[in-house]
C-alpha cells in the first residue's frame, strides 16, 4: 500500500544546464517560454551546443520526466520516479514515517485512549487494549515483549510493545548496537541507573535504526507502534517459505497477543506484590486502585529489583513463557 501523500507529476528541465531544476509542466499547449519555442537559438546555454544542427521548433536539450514527490513535507523535492529512494513511499513503509504520521495520525492517535480498565476492550478494527495496553492484533510479539511488522515485499520494522512501554513510563536514552551482516536488531534502553538491553529474537538484514529517537527518547513509549519504531530491515530470504516466515518465527501472533498481554499483566502484577506491598517514603505506591501495576513501574524500583523485573519480563531468556 503506498502513502496517501505521495504525489506525482510530470516536469520539465534543461538537459544543457549545470544544475537541474525541475519545473512543473502545467501548460501543455499554452505554455510559450523559450524553450518550446523556435527562440531557443537564442539562448546562452543552447547556443554554444548546437553546432550545425539544423533549428527546430523546440529546443534539443529541453526534457520531461515524471516525479514523485511528497504532499506532506513543507519543502516539494521532485524524485524520479523510478527512483528505489521512494521504497519507502511506496509500500507499508510509510506507516513508520515521521512526515506521514504528523499528517496522518498527530499525536499518536493509532495509540487509543491506555487509561481504561481491567477488561480487554476493542478500538477500531485492530487494536484490543488489555489492563490500559494496547495491542495491535495486525502485529507479531516477541516473548521480550518486541513487536513485528511484516509488509508484503518481505520489509520489517520492529520495536517495543505497549506493554513494556508502561512499564518504563518514559526512557532517558536509546542507543543501538551496531552488528553486522544478518544479525538481531539489538537497542539499549536507559532508564536512571538501569538499562535494558533489548533483542529482537530473529535477524534481519540491511537493518536500519530509527536514530531520530536519540533526540526524542520520548517518541519510543509515547508512539511505541507508530513514531516510537526501534529498527526496519528486510528478513532474511529462506528458499521456498513465504514471507515473513523467518522473522516471525517463534512469535506470537497479533490475534492471540491479548490473552498473552493478560497474563503478563496479572504476572508482573504478582511480581510487583512480592517485593513493594508498602508505599514508599514519599507516600506513593507502585499499585493503583485493584492491584494493577501503575505506568512507569520501573522508576519506582530498587536498581536491584528493576534489574530483577528486566530479566523476568525484557530479556531474551524471560518474556511470556512464564505466563503463556
Ligand atoms: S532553451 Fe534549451 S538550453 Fe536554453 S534553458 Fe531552455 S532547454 Fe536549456
Ligand atoms: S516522505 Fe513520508 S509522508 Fe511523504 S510520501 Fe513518503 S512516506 Fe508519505
Amino acid at each position: 500500500m503506498r502513502c496517501p501523500f505521495l504525489d506525482g507529476d510530470r516536469v520539465r528541465y534543461c538537459q544543457a544546464s549545470a544544475h537541474r531544476k525541475m519545473i512543473a509542466d502545467r501548460g501543455g499547449a499554452d505554455v510559450r517560454e523559450r524553450c518550446s519555442t523556435p527562440a531557443y537559438v537564442g539562448c546562452p546555454a543552447a547556443t554554444p551546443r548546437l553546432g550545425d544542427a539544423a533549428p527546430g521548433d523546440r529546443c534539443p536539450f529541453l526534457q520531461e520526466a515524471w516525479v514523485q514527490f511528497c504532499s506532506a513535507a513543507p519543502l516539494t523535492k521532485y524524485i524520479p520516479a523510478n527512483d528505489s529512494l521512494l521504497s519507502r513511499c511506496n509500500s507499508d513503509g510509510h506507516l513508520y514515517c515521521e512526515l506521514y504520521l504528523a499528517e496522518a495520525d498527530p499525536g499518536g492517535a493509532r495509540l487509543p485512549d491506555v487509561s481504561g480498565g481491567r477488561e480487554p476492550a476493542r478500538i477500531g478494527d485492530h487494536m484490543v487494549v488489555v489492563d490500559g495496553v494496547p495491542v495491535p492484533e495486525n502485529l507479531w510479539f516477541a516473548p521480550n515483549h518486541m513487536w513485528l511488522d511484516v509488509a508484503e515485499d518481505g520489509n520489517c520494522h520492529c520495536g517495543i510493545d505497549g506493554f513494556l512501554a508502561k512499564a518504563l513510563g518514559a526512557v532517558d536514552r536509546v542507543s543501538f548496537v551496531k552488528t553486522p551482516g544478518v544479525e538481531r536488531p539489538t537497542a539499549v534502553l536507559s532508564v536512571g541507573a538501569v538499562d535494558l538491553q533489548l533483542v529482537f529474537p530473529n535477524p534481519l538484514r540491511d537493518r536500519v535504526a530509527n536514530v531520530y529517537l536519540r533526540s526524542e527518547p520520548g517518541k519510543l513509549t509515547a508512539d511505541p507502534y507508530g513514531a516510537g519504531w526501534l529498527f526496519e530491515g528486510v528478513e532474511p530470504t529462506l528458499p521456498g517459505a513465504p514471507v515473513g516466515a523467518a522473522t516471525r518465527a517463534g512469535l506470537i501472533s497479533g490475534e492471540s497477543a491479548a490473552r498473552w498481554i493478560d497474563g503478563e499483566t496479572d504476572r508482573l502484577a504478582r511480581f510487583v506484590h512480592e517485593r513493594i506491598g508498602r508505599p514508599g517514603p514519599d507516600g506513593s505506591t507502585a499499585m493503583a486502585d485493584g492491584g494493577r501495576v501503575v505506568a512507569g513501574i520501573l522508576a519506582r524500583l530498587d536498581r536491584d529489583d528493576a534489574l530483577e523485573l528486566l530479566d523476568a519480563f525484557f530479556s531474551s531468556r524471560g518474556g511470556w513463557r512464564a505466563s503463556w
